[in-house]
């Protein structure tokens, strides 16, 4: 194998720059590839089509799909919307709920991702009510907080099963218990677990649930919103409208090849999910003791243990993080999440957590993936080791 073409099989990189950027996006599993490439050449019918065999093919690529997806979250076939991603998911989710009832409140939580935060603030201008609960310093919410939050108004609850930032994994299905008794919807932003965690919507107690195509190795532009069927019984409002498709819910035409390799990548996650896991904490730990080794001042962000194995936030003391990661051109790490990256101001989740804005600047995210090996953890540790120090340095401080 040549070495562009190792790069490309680690998912590493196309250049000489190793990533270790996985919560931001996935690279797309060959395999992935070759079961999405059929619906974008022969077989490029239109779902809709009722007919000809072009449309019958593609619906049941579609449909296919869909019970993939279902399984892959222990939930109906029936169950599943087809979106454009977790964000329009986590939308639809929302303000499709809020619009369909006459209660007023929702909670969420101060770590959430914008696509829940900003939907919530919408709502609020619209005379919601919205409870942003605190986390520990940890990261994790306390299941009581959301207990005593619960009143007569409350409509739905949205809490993330996974953290994009410091990788932290909340007690979900608690806290969707406790829903469950007051009869009040649990929603989970599950953009990040999908495929690195074991999720089941039944046995959580989850009705409403968002997933991405691309955090597991899928394609870019497609996701799903899983909404419980039955009891209890969820009216949700569209949010677009059009040709009625998704059960009304979600008019737009169906990106069959997007839907068919979600499908697949989340199946192969699955596939290999607890070798994989372990794989990777043993590397996460290995970064990170690799780097307390060699460095004071270096603080994890996120609870220890209750973590994406993937997942290594650190803030540096004594660094700031734009210029610690403007001398590492050779890492693709991130400051923050890439969603915010246009954003100037420090990491709402980082300041949820506590930190002061200074250590919340100096902070770096590293997400491993299936392409990580350990020479590239050594490699990374190495380049962090000698940056941080020299930045240090600059700055006339610490070890
Ligand atoms: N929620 C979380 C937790 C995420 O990490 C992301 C992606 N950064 C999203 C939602 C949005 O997902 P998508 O890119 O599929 O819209």
């Amino acid at each position: 194998m040549g070495k562009a073409e190792e790069n490309r099989e680690r998912g590493g990189a196309t250049s000489r720059v190793l990533y270790l950027d996985h919560h931001a996006t996935t690279p797309l599993d060959e395999r992935v590839l070759e079961v999405m490439l059929p619906f974008l050449r022969e077989d490029f019918g239109n779902p809709a089509s009722r007919s000809h065999v072009f449309g019958w093919r593609a619906e049941a690529a579609v449909e296919d799909a869909r019970e993939r997806v279902a399984a892959a979250i222990g939930a109906q076939p029936r169950e599943i919307l087809f979106t454009s991603g977790a964000t329009e998911a986590n939308n639809l989710a929302l303000l499709g709920v809020a619009e369909a009832s006459r209660r007023r409140h929702l909670i969420t939580v101060a770590t959430e991702h914008p696509s829940v935060l900003d939907p919530c603030e919408h709502l609020e201008r619209r005379g919601f009510e919205i409870s942003r609960l605190p986390v520990a310093g940890d990261g994790l919410l306390a299941p009581g907080a959301v207990e005593a939050a619960l009143g007569e108004d409350t409509l739905l609850v949205s809490v993330m099963a996974a953290n994009n930032e410091i990788g932290v994994v909340q007690p979900s299905a608690e806290i969707a218990a406790l829903c469950r008794e007051r009869g009040v919807l649990f929603h989970s932003d599950a953009a990040q677990a999908g495929g690195r965690l074991a999720l089941d919507v039944e046995t959580a107690g989850i009705d409403l649930l968002s997933l991405s195509g691309h955090k597991c190795y899928g394609p870019k532009g497609v996701g799903a919103l899983f909404v419980r069927a039955g009891r209890p019984r969820i009216r949700i409002g569209a949010r677009q409208y059009g040709g009625g498709h998704e059960r009304g819910l979600r008019s737009g035409t169906l990106p069959v090849a997007l839907i068919v390799g979600m499908a697949r990548a989340l199946e192969l996650a699955l596939e290999g999910r607890e070798n994989e896991e372990l794989r990777l904490r043993g590397l996460r730990d290995r970064l990170h003791e690799r780097i307390l080794a060699e460095l004071d001042g270096v603080h994890l962000n996120g609870h220890r243990e209750e973590r994406l194995a993937g997942n290594l936030n650190l803030a540096f003391e004594g660094v700031d993080g734009e210029r610690l990661l403007l001398s590492l051109p050779d890492l693709a790490v991130s400051s923050g999440s890439a969603c915010a990256s246009a954003n100037p101001a420090p990491s709402h989740v980082l300041i949820a957590l506590g930190l002061s804005e200074e250590l919340a600047r100096a902070s770096l995210r590293f997400g491993l993936g299936r392409g990580t090996r350990e020479a590239d953890i050594d490699f990374a540790a190495d380049r962090i080791i000698e940056s941080v120090r020299a930045e240090r340095e600059i700055r006339g401080g610490q070890r």
